[in-house]
Parts: C-alpha cells; structure tokens; sequence
C-alpha cells in the first residue's frame, strides 16, 4: 500500500468539519472522538453562548426602543429582528437537545430549568463524556456553527452605524 505512513496507523482521526480541507486531520487520543483543539474550542463556545445568547437579548432590547421611539412600526429592521428570535431559539434548542442525549444515556438528572447558563453549566459538567461519545463532532460543530451566526448577526448590527475605529488608510491626513 503506498502513502506516508500517517493515515496508515490505528489512530481514529478527529471527524469534525473543522478539519474540512486539511489534508491530514488532527488523530484522537485513544477513547476521545474530538482532538484537542476542537475539545478546547467547545470548551470556549460554551462559555461565550451565554454571553452571546444575553447580547442578543440587549439587542432585541435596544432595537424595540429605538423604534418605540423613532414610531416606526415598518417591516425595516424585522427582517433582522427575527434572525436574532430564531438564533436565540436555536441556541437553546440545540443545548437542550445535546443536555437530553446526556440525561437519556447517563440516566442523570438533566437542568431543572430551561436557561442558558444552567444547560451549558450542564454540558461543561459532562464535556469528558460527551467528547468521547461517537456524536462528539456533530456536537462540536453544532456549537461553532451557533456561535458564529450570532457573532454575524451581532457584527451585521453594529455595521451600520459606523465603526469608531476608521481604518487609517481612509482617514484624511
Ligand atoms: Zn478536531
């Protein structure tokens, strides 16, 4: 058999869509379906989806006011408006969906509440177990994928107003 040897050896790769494209993914350690780098970065998103989760709460929020106060009762901005509700509702579900795997195959009580901070507290309690749980990738990815689309919606809000931070090629001199 030709090749160099690395895809050769029993080591399971890790299969998140994270390494789409390298051209060899990072292996596992023997037990784990997640590499390090994705084990960290679930890590990282479940303690920034709830900061996530509550900015866009703000933004809902400042986004009623302002049109409340402007008595602008329009489509313009609704558009928007419910991209943030369906993010919000999708940051939930997917949370309770992968607390619901843990409960059903752990038979452990899951969270009492359906809240953010108790349902990742919950995950990050169980993170060993889920990393080595053959759905670890879809469950990586599932929360890189939320955490991005509310950081895009988040920035598509800022945009619009303008940037404090002018790039210094465009300012005049
Ligand atoms: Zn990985």
């Amino acid at each position: 058999m030709a090749g160099i040897g690395y895809n050769q050896r029993d080591e399971p790769i890790c299969a998140s869509r994270q390494h789409d494209g390298d051209r060899l993914p990072p292996r596992v350690a023997a037990g784990r379906q997640l590499c390090i780098r994705c084990r960290n970065q679930v890590e990282e998103n479940l303690v920034e989806l709830p900061a996530l989760y509550e900015l866009c709460a703000h933004m809902l929020d400042m986004r009623h006011h302002i049109r409340e106060q402007a008595g602008d009762h329009g489509a313009r901005g609704t558009e928007l408006t419910d991209t943030v509700v369906a993010i919000r509702s999708d940051i939930l579900g997917v949370l309770a969906s992968w607390c619901g795997l843990v409960t059903g195959e752990r038979g452990v009580t899951g969270p009492d509440e359906l809240s953010i901070r108790r349902l990742t507290s919950f995950l990050a309690i169980h993170l060993s177990w889920l990393t080595e749980h053959t759905a670890a990738p879809d469950f990586a990815d599932e929360l890189a994928e939320l955490a991005s689309t509310a950081r895009d919606v988040l920035r598509h809000d800022i945009e619009p107003r303008g940037s404090m931070f002018e790039p210094a090629s465009r300012r005049e001199t």
